[in-house]
């Protein structure tokens, strides 16, 4: 791969415009050579997309929906003629394996395939008499101009979370990508326009804070989905709320994978493996503490502590892939060897040390090996912080109430697995478990496009989640129309 530094105009009314602002590096971590500047933006800039979504709106409001999908059809297609293209660069920009971002970008494609079926993801209700000659119908219309702004982690699958659905209902969209990978949601966007969206449709507007806070209070805007850290999605909620629009926002999260002591030892270890360090242990959903429950901490803990020590850290851009890429930039990673620190210092036992890996075929790139902490308590600050590195927390538990009652201590809510053979401690734990995605012998529960992203607690803020029915829900409101007719027209000449 090459490394030209790459420009991050706007997308604006079809229009790719240079942003007048200051710029950001944008890294490739496995290097970290900078690859592009992305803009940090203006609320000019913000103002211009809005402006561009809300002039596009009523043209695209009167499109049908059948027509509506078959765009998101072409668009579909070409993301799958353009597939190995968009992973390359996702991986480049974002660290992530080839598998991973093949992963990142399949899912995303998902979400378009249910957006296809808006015709009748759209249909409405109607009861014929719901008094006596009077009808009764409820349709869904769209909001208007909606707004997406997601985080680095799944540069393709996040914005994918929100747009599609949003423009198959009929609203205009403004997206503003993560500054720390910009370059993905742009090349897909390009696509969005091959396959004959009109300008002004899906528009991107690049930035930070400045331009999230003029996107948030901007009159025009109706609706605001969020990804990110949950501070931030707090505060996107509160505003945008105070603001008059409607918000979903999910924020950060901290996931518990519970290993019972009669879990299939090499099942149970692979799924531990994938949950905790796959991405880097970037994701949302990573399952970043394992709850070693009696014997399994003679069953499975020694063979997840061997399989942690053989995870190979490497470079991501190049043909021979390792096991793990490295984290998103310099400063995140050393942020994270802190919060090891902090946790030793804290009482925990480190059995896997990941801390100044040398990757000698790319020495400056954000590396940083799997790393176990074992011996974690509720009250340390690795247990409580989201640490979004590869770290797995090891907490041991006498049994199976007492793991429920530790996860469900926790403030976020987003996802939590467990490993048995048992039908019945899987039934206890589904049911009494506090939060909003649950995994049965699957490490990362993640819902895929069909069913909501259903984060709870301090993982989500909002009503209506993203993907599936409840993303429709979202970017639509209802009409309800009662109706009744006295003639049967002009003098019911033609009736009689
Ligand atoms: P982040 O909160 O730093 O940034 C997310 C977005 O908010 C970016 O577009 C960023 O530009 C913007 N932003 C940052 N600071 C802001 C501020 N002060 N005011 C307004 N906007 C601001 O998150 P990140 O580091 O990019 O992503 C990682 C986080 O996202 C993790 O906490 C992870 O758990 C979370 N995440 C959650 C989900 C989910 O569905 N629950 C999915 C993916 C990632």
């Amino acid at each position: 791969m090459t490394n030209t530094l790459e420009t991050c105009p706007n997308f604006i009314g079809g229009e790719w415009l240079d942003s007048n602002s200051s710029g950001t590096p944008v890294y490739n971590p496995s290097t970290g050579e900078v690859i592009a500047q992305c803009p940090l933006g203006t609320a000019a800039d913000a103002n211009a997309a809005v402006q561009a979504a809300h002039a596009a709106f009523p043209d695209w409001m009167e499109t049908p929906p059948v027509e509506r999908a078959r765009i998101l059809g072409r668009f579909k297609m070409l993301m799958e003629d353009n597939f190995e293209d968009i992973v390359h660069c996702n991986t480049r920009e974002h660290g992530k394996t080839l598998v991973e971002s093949r992963g990142d970008v399949k899912r995303g494609m998902e979400v378009i395939e249910f957006a296809l079926g808006v015709p009748s993801l759209l249909m409405g209700e109607v009861i014929e008499n719901i008094a006596r000659g009077i009808d009764c119908e409820a349709i869904r219309q769209p909001l208007g101009v909606c707004v997406g702004i997601t985080p680095f982690n799944f540069p393709a699958m996040v914005p994918l979370w929100m747009y599609p659905i949003a423009i198959a209902c009929g609203n205009t969209f403004v997206l503003k990508p993560s500054e720390k990978v910009p370059l993905t949601a742009m090349k897909i966007a390009k696509l969005l326009g091959k396959a004959g969206l009109p300008k002004g449709v899906l528009n991107i507007v690049h930035g930070g804070r400045d331009v999230v806070d003029a996107l948030l209070t901007h009159p025009k805007v109706k609706a605001i989905s969020f990804v990110g850290s949950t501070p931030i999605a707090k505060h996107i909620y509160e505003i945008g709320t105070k603001h008059g629009k409607r918000v979903q926002s999910n924020g950060g999260a901290k996931n518990y994978v519970l290993l019972m002591p009669d879990a299939d030892v090499e099942n149970s270890t692979r799924g531990v493996i994938e949950a905790a360090f796959g991405c880097a242990g970037e994701r949302c959903m990573a399952g970043s503490t394992a709850v070693v429950v009696g014997a399994a901490e003679k069953t499975v803990l020694p063979t997840l502590i061997e399989a942690t020590k053989r995870i190979k850290v490497g470079p991501t851009d190049r043909e021979t892939q390792p096991d793990m890429g490295p984290v998103i930039t310099r400063q995140h990673r050393d942020r994270v060897e802190e919060l090891i620190a902090v946790g030793l210092k804290e009482g925990a036992k480190i059995s896997a040390d990941g801390r100044g890996v040398k990757v000698s075929e790319a020495p400056n790139g954000f590396f940083l090996g799997a790393t176990i902490l074992d011996h974690v308590e509720s009250g340390m600050t690795i247990a409580r912080e989201e640490v979004f590195g590869p770290v797995l927390n090891v907490m041991h538990m006498e049994d199976l109430d007492a793991a429920i009652e530790l996860a469900n201590g926790s403030a976020y809510g987003n996802g939590a697995s467990i490993f048995t053979r048992s039908g019945k401690a899987a039934r206890e734990f589904k049911h009494r478990v506090n939060c909003g995605m649950v995994g049965i012998n699957i490490g990362v529960p993640a819902s895929m496009a069909w069913f909501p992203f259903n984060g709870w607690n301090d993982s989500f803020f909002g009503d209506l989640h993203m993907q599936g029915k409840e993303g429709v829900q979202f970017f639509t409101q209802q009409k309800v129309t009662t109706s009744r007719w006295f003639s049967y027209g002009e003098g019911d000449i033609w009736y009689r």
